[in-house]
């Protein structure tokens, strides 16, 4: 038994652990957990816990669908809001199939293998995510049906506002304090620029770290939105006027100590490498974008400006170009880094941070010329202009966006031959799904004029 392993044992007995749950994520990215009793903990760590994966999305065909839930002992947390006597653990697991091997289907293995590929050229991959989300009142909604009412927004404040009292605060307040107490760093936390749309920003970790952190992020920010009669919500674009919920995500590689964007005196002090993985991210940005943008309402997002990228570009100041560099203050060289502003908040973190990561290392490896900044808004360009300067579009839509990711061999073997067919097929039905409904727009425009 590891230290680690022996740590977490002796934790649940000393705190009076009553139940340890175990989280894996399914390749939508939706939170997966079945919780054990503490005689069974041992038996977790040595044999695994093992489950039905046809079960799952996306993780097993039914005629392998026996799988092992391997729980991975760094991860070891209690849940606060669980409460302090008889508390619940959690820890994240890594999936295998019996035997031994771990899972191809399984996301978290997805972006190990993809940051083993990194760790093999000397490169760890950092990560930190502004995550927006949205706070509605909870009356008018029934998710419970299926059902939705117009979402009301819990209060009408904009960008940085600062809200007298006002539920935002306090709910900003408990979050932060319920995910520092999980290990979680919080680095900002602000009002968004939509009415009851928040920002929490965490602060930068490894990639698989962060990942965990992120499927973390979304269940406390759940929690607190239920124990304060509000309801919080990560989809792309809940309310067509307002903005959407991106989840931008700032990106170094690090070799050793070093921060290899980082080159003194360089424009931008932006290192070779650090243009060759933006090249890289740019190349590859389309093919991409069914993962980071999963659905169908992604793509209203991206096409309705409030910021979010709809143009393939890089920018230094540029807030309309998808890839940014950001300034930054300490000058310091760890800060070296650089911005991914497609994804949103409902993106699965393990296989966008595996994708984003290959499509840069891609770019180092390739060697890719690093376009022309764009230093204009792309937004106000006419096509023509942007044609000129070589800027393409991000896919229109979730059925654009899959045939363009189903001929890339980037994404086919970063992904893995199971997920890549999964998410194509899944994807696919809910495009088709989507395109047969007749909406309150069409109706509007046409049932009286026809
Ligand atoms: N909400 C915007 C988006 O969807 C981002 C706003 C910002 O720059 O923080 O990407
Ligand atoms: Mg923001
Ligand atoms: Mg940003």
């Amino acid at each position: 038994m590891s230290k680690q392993e022996e740590f977490v044992l002796r934790t649940v007995e000393d705190r009076e652990v009553r139940f340890i749950r175990l989280w894996f994520t399914d390749v939508l990215g939706g939170l997966k957990s079945v919780a054990i009793v503490p005689a069974e903990l041992e038996g977790a760590f040595s044999e695994g816990i093992g489950f039905d994966g046809s079960a799952v999305e996306g993780l097993s065909r039914v005629y392998e669908a026996d799988m092992v839930l391997k729980p991975d002992p760094s991860t070891f947390s209690l849940l606060p809001w669980r409460g302090e006597t008889e508390p619940t653990g959690r820890m994240f697991c890594d999936i295998h199939v019996p035997g031994g091997e771990p899972a191809k289907a399984d996301p978290r293995n997805v972006l190990k293998r993809t940051l083993e590929a990194a760790a093999k050229k000397g490169f760890t991959f950092y990560v930190h995510p502004e995550i927006e989300f949205y706070l509605f009142r909870s009356g008018n909604l029934d998710s419970g049906n299926g059902s939705v009412g117009a979402p009301v927004p819990v209060d009408t404040a904009g960008y940085f506002d600062h809200v007298n009292g006002g539920t935002a605060n306090d709910f900003r307040r408990s979050a932060v304090t319920m995910l520092e107490a999980m290990g979680l760093s919080v680095e900002f936390s602000h009002h968004e620029a939509g009415p009851g749309q928040n920002e929490i920003d965490l602060r930068y970790a490894d990639a698989l770290t962060m990942a965990d952190n992120i499927m973390t992020f979304r269940s406390v920010i759940k929690e607190v939105a239920i124990a304060q009669g509000v309801y919080a919500s990560f989809m792309p674009k809940p309310m067509p006027d307002h903005p959407g919920n991106g989840m931008h995500t700032h990106v170094s590689l690090f070799e050793g100590e070093n921060n290899a964007f980082f080159e003194p005196g360089a424009t931008y002090q932006l290192s070779k490498t650090g243009r060759q993985f933006i090249a890289g991210l740019l190349h590859h940005a389309a093919e991409i974008t069914a993962v980071t943008n999963q659905y169908v309402n992604s793509y209203k997002r991206l096409w309705t400006g409030h910021e979010a990228p709809s143009y393939i570009c890089w920018g230094h100041r540029n807030r309309s170009a998808l890839v940014r560099v950001p300034q930054y203050n300490s000058g310091k060289s760890s800060s070296a880094r650089v911005e991914y502003r497609g994804l949103d908040s409902s993106a699965n973190p393990y296989l966008s941070y595996a994708l984003m990561l290959a499509a840069g290392l891609q770019g180092i490896e390739e060697d890719y010329e690093l376009p022309e900044e764009a230093e204009d808004n792309v937004w106000l360009l006419s096509d023509t202009e942007r044609r000129a300067m070589g800027i393409r579009a991000l896919p229109a839509s979730l059925a654009e966006a899959l045939e363009i990711m189903e001929g890339s061999d980037l994404v086919a073997e970063t992904l893995g031959e199971e997920v890549f067919d999964f998410f194509l097929r899944n994807k696919r039905q809910e495009w088709t799904e989507y395109r047969a409904q007749v909406t309150p727009y069409e109706l509007s425009k046409h049932f009286s004029a026809m």
